[in-house]
């Protein structure tokens, strides 16, 4: 596979074919605790008092981006490709057949984001990736083909177009305003209330003003951070990340069977570093934060295209469903 860039967008394709990860034909859940032999060597793991995995980490199999390599950045007349240099790990997140972070306890779904913080800071020590994506499909419909819980880690070296977009308009606001983007945004809902979801004393949940999916919903730090590695390092701070999860996964599951979650987080400033010297106001300008972005049936043809989202759900309504749940 490689990476090709569309001079017209600037926006990246990783061209080229790959295998998805099955289920076993024998009926196997390869990420259950005893079938280890299934899939790729442990990367990292951690483990209970009888040394007994809880959370476990391995190369996926059949990888969007491989870690071997240098990026071999290379035009072919006018137009821009590299190779498709970065890591793509999968993290399983429960030793048991469970399906869903609302099954797990707050305390197991804190171990997991120990797992998110240890592989996100591992993976930015490598300066040739630039965005560390972490995502978690659940749901067939939200393609994905193995239903035991899990979440992707993907490295990339280039800056995820949404990501890259979020970044430039973030650092405009604060440009324009001297105030961070998404600081302004969590005043705002908090003030307004028709939109928040769920509140603790260090998260904020939201249907976002324009959600682009029925019950679309964010949840950010409430005290400005531009980093979730930095952020969930207080354990009373991961504890209440823990909490609004498991809150607002439930609530969303009562509504709809398939969901992305998808960590919008800091891009690798040590790759910054090398590139432009600086990374100029990334600390005050940029929030993190994660967004969980329900699927549906019957997405219409703009929307495919992705010229415009179409949400038959305005996100008040869909707020106050959430809330009332
Ligand atoms: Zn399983
Ligand atoms: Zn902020
Ligand atoms: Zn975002």
């Amino acid at each position: 596979m490689e990476l090709r860039q569309d001079p017209t967008t600037r926006l990246w394709t990783l061209t080229g074919a790959r295998e998805e990860e099955k289920a076993e034909k024998d009926g196997r859940c390869p990420f259950c605790r005893g079938n280890e032999a299934l899939t790729p060597k442990t990367i990292s793991a951690f483990y209970s008092n009888r040394g007994e995995w809880t959370v476990r980490v391995f190369p996926d199999k059949s990888p969007v981006f491989q870690i071997e390599g240098d990026l071999d950045k290379k035009a072919e007349g006018m137009f821009d490709k590299m190779k498709n240099i970065g890591a793509h790990e999968v993290i399983v997140e429960t030793p048991g057949h469970a399906t869903s972070l609302s099954m797990l306890s707050e305390n197991e779904i804190l171990d997991i984001l120990k797992m998110y913080r240890e592989r996100i800071s591992d993976l930015k020590k490598d300066r040739r990736f630039k965005y560390v994506i972490l995502f978690k499909n659940h749901g067939t419909l939200a393609g994905s083909t193995v239903e035991h819980l899990h979440s992707h880690v993907v490295a990339t070296p280039v800056i995820p177009a949404r990501l890259e977009r979020e970044l430039r308009w973030a650092k405009n606001h604060y440009d324009m305003k001297g105030r961070c983007l998404f600081c302004d945004i969590i005043y705002q809902e908090s003030k307004q209330k028709i939109r928040t979801v769920f509140e603790n004393k260090d998260f904020i949940s939201f249907c976002p003003f324009a959600s682009r999916f029925p019950y679309e919903v964010w949840i950010l730090p409430a005290i400005h951070s531009h980093s979730f590695e930095e952020t969930i390092q207080k354990s009373t701070i991961a504890d209440s990340l823990a909490r609004i999860l498991k809150v607002i996964i439930s609530k969303i599951e009562g509504i709809t069977p398939a969901y992305h979650i998808v960590f919008h987080i800091s891009p690798n400033e040590s790759s910054f570093r090398t590139m432009r010297g600086d990374i100029g106001t990334l600390m005050e300008d940029f929030h993190w934060h994660i967004e969980i972005l329900p699927r549906t049936e019957g997405m219409s043809r703009l929307q495919r295209e992705e010229e415009f989202y179409i949400n038959a759900v305005p996100p008040e309504d869909a707020a106050k469903r959430l809330r009332e749940m």
